[in-house]
């Protein structure tokens, strides 16, 4: 987890203090705290929460911890989770014309691998019981989620694959915004059926 915020920050997705990691841990979390830069964590800045979610060792964790929880009710196999305010995903975010079951074109197969469910969620306040409400419906649709007017969440079977699907998400968003306005050639249904056929896990 320290090694993993390090390299977000190192990649410049964790701007300030923001973006959190989670890991389960049996039926415990380890999540970082709040107020701290990612790239500047180590062992000791790691919260423990219980089962119940209440913390039980290490300082305060993030405040953003009741939407980690609420995608590991959605979905059991998942074992980490990266939230990030990377700059990409966050001004596609803000896009007031999203498809909210689609908001990327599938402009490139790696894409269509690694992104295919990205779904949108509805904006409501950072932390707020509504905001994890709304991430536990949608994240029982897909483990890759884009929060509106606020950034992405991720969830995998490892910590490894989150990181590696966030950063993806923010290339995808970068290359989505760079190519807005212009005349684009998404991949056409058949190409992404192909690509579906062969590399969906
Ligand atoms: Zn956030």
């Amino acid at each position: 987890m320290v090694g993993a915020g390090r390299w977000l920050a190192a990649r410049g997705l964790a701007p300030g203090s923001s973006g959190n990691i989670s890991i389960r841990d049996g039926t415990t979390w380890l999540m970082t705290p709040t107020g701290r830069p990612l790239g500047r964590l180590s062992a000791e800045h790691v919260a423990r929460l219980d089962a119940s979610a209440n913390p039980i060792a290490g300082p305060a964790p993030t405040k953003e911890h009741p939407l980690h929880l609420a995608v590991y009710q959605s979905r059991p196999t998942a074992a980490a989770i990266v939230h990030l305010h990377s700059t990409y995903a966050v001004a596609l975010s803000c896009l007031s014309d999203l498809d909210p079951d689609r908001p990327l074109p599938p402009l490139t197969p790696y894409q269509v691998m690694r992104l295919d469910r990205l779904l949108v969620v509805p904006y409501a306040m950072p932390g707020s019981r509504e905001l994890a409400d709304a991430v536990r419906t949608r994240a029982q649709e897909s483990p890759v989620l884009l929060l509106a007017n606020h950034g992405s969440v991720v969830a995998a079977p490892t910590l490894d694959e989150a990181v590696a699907v966030a950063e993806e998400l923010e290339e995808a968003a970068r290359v989505a915004l760079l190519v807005a306005g212009r005349p684009t050639r998404p991949l056409d249904a058949g190409q992404v059926a192909e690509i579906r056929e062969r590399f969906r896990s």
